[in-house]
């Protein structure tokens, strides 16, 4: 079995991305292009933005936004400690300092008291200025939005959505990546929506920032790519990633979310009766399923676990090991000094099963019943 099935997504849809790969190749028209336009446009209408701006990765995405906005050396971001490196990374990246704030124990996302907390404490002390919150939609699953945003506005502080793992989920209706004042993606392999190397998107309703945004990727290009006004990088789509993209995504959108959450349902009947902590989509929110991630009951052996597992054919992933304040990157800093007790729980006792929306009932049993057995 594979982790994330990607192997069989292809076998599915093979004829579509092979002829689009060709079209590419026959073109000989490698960067940019109508391909890339096209997907952007896409794109931003199923988000529901006015803005689509492709780049990249994910990171580069993150690390834009910034830019963008302007942030850089005294200034302070609010950021998960639980979750992938690049959504504290790119705050150093710029010169600001990432200030880690704990999460939520069932939606692994951001808390909403805990950042206010984190807020308040920033401003009394007054070493930096607070200026943006990045909330991560963890594992597909949306952040609690509306309270994030309400203490944003309420503390004047910009919202960057990190939707790298969050795409195709929805609160309510309304899509991901589209409630920050900025939102990204990644299209990494193994995200819900996935190129076959590198690539990352840029939302927002804002027209200065989207034309900023197209500026930074590009060199800080002016009137042309070849007028150079501000200090930028080369981030950019590339033209077939743009067109398998374009046929994943129909399939993204006709079955993947649908079939990636029955088999998250799947999941949770056949766990219900176990010590394990299964995940927990609040009424109203709508998970895209980057991960289906358990909590094992403290003590397990985790390691031992999963080579067990592994031996049966079972491959599994632990998301996250390490608190992000924990890392080597931050030793001796401020960022370091974070308050998580959460976090330092949770990395302990996580542990992310296979999924996709390719596994099968037989898949899901297997997983389960040796799981159960060796629980
Ligand atoms: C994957 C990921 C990123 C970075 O995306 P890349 O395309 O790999 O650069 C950023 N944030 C989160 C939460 C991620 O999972």
């Amino acid at each position: 079995m594979e982790f994330r099935d990607l192997k069989k997504q292809y076998q599915v849809l093979k004829t579509a991305i092979d002829s689009s790969i060709q079209e590419v190749c026959a073109r000989a028209a490698f960067i940019g292009g109508s391909n890339v336009k096209e997907l952007e446009r896409e794109l931003a209408e199923y988000v529901g933005v006015k803005h689509c701006v492709s780049c990249a990765n994910g990171t580069d995405a993150l690390q834009l936004a910034l830019m963008a906005w302007g942030i850089g050396k005294g200034d302070l971001v609010f950021v998960p400690d639980f979750t992938y490196f690049s959504s504290g990374e790119v705050v150093s990246a710029v010169g600001a300092a990432p200030c880690f704030v704990d999460v939520d124990r069932r939606s692994y996302d951001l808390d909403p008291s805990r950042l206010e907390e984190a807020i308040r404490k920033v401003i009394a002390e007054g070493k930096y200025a607070p200026k943006a919150v990045i909330a991560v939609d963890l594992f597909g699953l949306p952040a609690d939005m509306p309270a994030i945003r309400a203490i944003c506005d309420k503390y004047g502080l910009l919202l960057l959505e990190d939707g790298a793992q969050g795409f195709g989920g929805a609160i309510n209706g309304r899509r991901t990546c589209s409630f920050g004042d900025i939102s990204t993606t990644s299209f990494f392999p193994a995200k819900p929506l996935g190129c076959y190397g590198d690539g990352g998107a840029i939302f927002t309703d804002n027209d200065e920032w989207a034309e900023l945004l197209r500026s930074y990727a590009v060199h800080g290009k002016g009137s042309s790519k070849y007028d150079n006004i501000r200090i930028g990088m080369n981030s950019r789509l590339d033209t077939v990633q743009a067109a398998v993209l374009q046929e994943k995504f129909k399939a993204f959108k006709e079955y993947e979310v649908d079939d990636v959450n029955k088999v998250a349902a799947c999941y949770d009947e056949l766990l219900r009766d176990t010590p394990l902590v299964l995940p927990e989509v609040k009424e109203g929110f709508l998970s895209s399923w980057a991960q289906y991630t358990v909590q094992l009951p403290k003590g397990t052996d985790r390691a031992a676990l999963q080579a067990a597992l592994r031996e049966r054919g079972i491959p599994t992933m632990i998301y996250y090991i390490k608190p992000m304040h924990i890392q080597g990157a931050f030793h001796g800093t401020d960022s370091a000094e974070a308050d998580c007790p959460v976090t330092d729980e949770i990395c302990d006792t996580v542990l992310s099963l296979p999924m996709d929306p390719y596994k099968t009932e037989e898949d899901l049993k297997h997983v389960a019943e040796e799981l159960k057995k060796l629980l």
